[in-house]
């Protein structure tokens, strides 16, 4: 799990095992799994509350990885509501937006994966994931 800083460009959707979790599936973490695009290998990556993952304006952030424009093409954010702002301009699902990157382990074509967390009402903690994309580097 590592952060980018390159700017990248957004390639094939893995298939997802499981993307909302909600409550004591998230304690002590969830475990997403995820297929790769071209090995077919199944990972498996631990998304720990409070710990994993990267503010999602690191990406957007004066285009620094990935434009706005290419998030929201993608399906990977949506805009916030003008009530949520306060989660950021962009977020998963009204919540406070994550990513991170990871690799497959074993073919290494790298994967970025985007998910909310929060509570969403109260007693409701949620993590819900937009999903995990291959990415290539921009040279
Ligand atoms: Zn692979």
């Amino acid at each position: 799990m590592y952060s980018i800083s390159e700017k990248i460009r957004i390639s094939k959707k893995a298939l997802l095992e499981k993307s909302v979790f909600l409550n004591n599936e998230i304690i002590p973490a969830a475990t997403v799994k995820f297929i790769c695009c071209d090995c077919s290998h199944e990972n498996r990556v631990e998304i720990i509350p409070h710990q994993s993952g990267f503010p999602i304006l690191q990406i957007y952030n004066e285009d620094k990885v990935l434009p706005k424009n290419e998030l929201l093409k993608h399906e990977i954010v949506t805009t916030t509501s003008p009530g949520m702002l306060h989660f950021g301009e962009l977020t998963v699902n009204q919540l406070p937006t994550l990513y991170f990157g990871t690799h497959c382990k074993t073919c290494y074509s790298k994967y970025i994966c985007v998910f909310g967390y929060g509570e969403k009402q109260p007693g409701m903690t949620i993590l819900q994931i937009s999903g995990i994309w291959k990415y290539e580097e921009i040279q």
